[in-house]
């Protein structure tokens, strides 16, 4: 059996006198695709950020290959890829600018159009981020999540808003990304995405 990748012990996270998450525990193990499902409000994003390290737990220990996050945050950030909402990105600038941009964050040297293949968008590399279709974008900020080949990468309801077709394509996307032996943690709120993508999938509701 092999050491689990993420272990998330007891956690909590109050907002005030909210308590957002309650005492949730867990494991990812390497390879897996790992989702978080449940409605809105269920505590699933805040619980994704803390394994980020973005945001800060109330208690609780989480260890992102082995490493606590409370102890060393930067050594969890250089192994993990983290896909940012898509309004993040500087609409002007094209897929190659963005991509070399990102690499210069993580000082890695990068071949975009490689990466760019990887999620197909090859034939858009000199496209604006703002000229975009929908579904592309997704794509592209999934791209960006691969910039510093992270060990485990973390998608946010990755197809939220997608037509049927484009989240097929999205699908096939995190498959072949997980193929490549990288590890997938995502949140979803359709039990269709849970049932085809993940190999395990915790169920969260109210915080538990
Ligand atoms: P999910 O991702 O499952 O939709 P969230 O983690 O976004 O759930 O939110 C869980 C609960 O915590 C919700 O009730 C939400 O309103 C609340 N919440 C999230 N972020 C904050 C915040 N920054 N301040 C106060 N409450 C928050």
């Amino acid at each position: 059996m092999l050491d689990p990748i993420i272990k998330v012990e007891n956690l909590t996270k109050n907002y005030g006198d909210f308590e957002a998450v309650k005492g949730l525990s867990f494991e990812v193990y390497p390879g897996e695709i790992f989702g978080l499902l449940g409605p809105h409000g269920a505590g699933k994003s805040t619980t994704l950020e803390i394994i980020e390290t973005l945001r800060e737990k109330t208690s609780g220990q989480v260890t992102v290959n082995g490493i606590d996050i409370e102890k060393d945050p930067a050594a969890v950030k250089k192994i993990i890829g983290v896909q940012l909402q898509t309004a993040g990105f500087y609409p002007g600038l094209n897929l190659i600018e963005l991509l070399d941009l990102f690499a210069g964050l993580y000082n890695e040297e990068i071949d975009p159009m490689a990466i760019l293949d990887s999620v197909n968008l090859r034939d858009k590399a000199k496209a604006k981020f703002k000229e975009l279709s929908g579904g592309q974008k997704q794509r592209f900020s999934i791209a960006t999540s691969l910039v510093n080949q992270p060990k485990v990468i973390f998608l946010d309801e990755p197809t939220t808003g997608l037509d049927p077709q484009a989240r097929r394509s999205l699908w096939e996307l995190i498959r072949s990304i997980q193929q490549r032996g990288t590890t997938i943690v995502l949140t979803t709120n359709y039990m269709d995405e849970a049932e085809y993508l993940c190999d395990r999938i915790a169920i969260m509701e109210k915080g538990k």
